[in-house]
């Protein structure tokens, strides 16, 4: 059986992606980094959904990530944003580079366990904050990858194109168990609801026609994501690309901008 490693989250997208590859057929190899990320209990999701499916998973110790590079994930003094993602303030939840220094360990890894494929699960929805997760530099690293190994190790990110929506409609063919995925960047009892996270979560799930199976501190918004249909009127909807247009914003920033308006005002 072919041999492959996938960086594991613990979160949705990198969730989906492990069972994606292990219904392809391959021996699958999980790793998961730790590097001091206030939401670690995505890490005790990533070894529940690995032992439930029967894959190898390893957890790797990051934290030196903390100490060289700040962030609202890692660090005790800088607090995690609310709001959407595409908001100028979510851009302290940035851990610069992390993405090529987990894939290069994860290439190191490969390369010792035999495995010729790696994969990793960014996607389109992340473009717009993090660039370590555009198709650029996926691409151009994936030339790197090739060449550290006279093996020639193949980099793979198939959900790249994707939305956090189209990976969560993928996760429902494939019966991923959600409820062991874990989302928000606050390292709370309960998911936030709040954060950029959250809310492209619960936009995904809305988008798949699915429950979120996990629970939130106030658990109506997931009620209220999932009944809020304002795609509905027309005249509503032409309404709100004017208005984007007008701030030069996309649709569904517009969108959830109104969305988290209307959620906070019911508080
Ligand atoms: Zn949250």
């Amino acid at each position: 059986m072919e041999k492959a490693v996938v960086i594991l989250s613990g979160g949705m997208d990198s969730t989906t992606l492990l069972f994606d590859i292990k219904q392809q057929g391959y021996e699958v190899y999980a790793i998961s980094f730790y590097y001091g990320q206030k939401h670690n209990k995505e890490l005790g999701y990533a070894e529940k959904t690995c032992s439930e499916i029967g894959v190898n998973h390893k957890v790797f110790n990051l934290s030196i990530l903390n100490e060289l590079a700040p962030s609202a994930l890692t660090r005790d003094d800088i607090e995690v944003p609310e709001g959407h993602y595409e908001e100028e303030s979510m851009k302290a939840t940035v851990v610069p580079n992390r993405n090529m220094v987990m894939l290069s360990l994860a290439t190191s890894y490969a390369i010792s366990i035999g495995a010729k494929k790696l994969y990793y699960g960014a996607h389109a929805g992340d473009h717009a904050i993090y660039p370590d997760c555009r198709k650029e530099f996926a691409e151009s690293l994936k030339e790197s990858i090739r060449l550290c190994d006279w093996e020639g190790i193949e980099l793979l990110y198939p959900y790249i194109d994707m939305d956090k929506g189209d990976i969560a409609i993928r996760g429902k063919e494939l019966l991923v168990n959600y409820k062991l995925t874990w989302t928000c960047y606050k390292g709370e009892e309960l998911a936030c609801g709040k954060c950029g996270a959250c809310q492209e979560r619960l936009e995904a799930f809305k988008k798949a026609g699915i429950e979120d199976p996990i629970k939130y501190m106030d658990e109506n918004v997931k009620e209220k994501f999932m009944n809020k249909s304002i795609y509905l009127d027309k005249e509503i909807e032409e309404k709100i690309k004017e208005m984007a247009n007008k701030e030069q914003r996309s649709f569904s920033y517009m969108i959830n901008k109104i969305l988290s308006e209307e959620l906070g005002d019911s508080k």
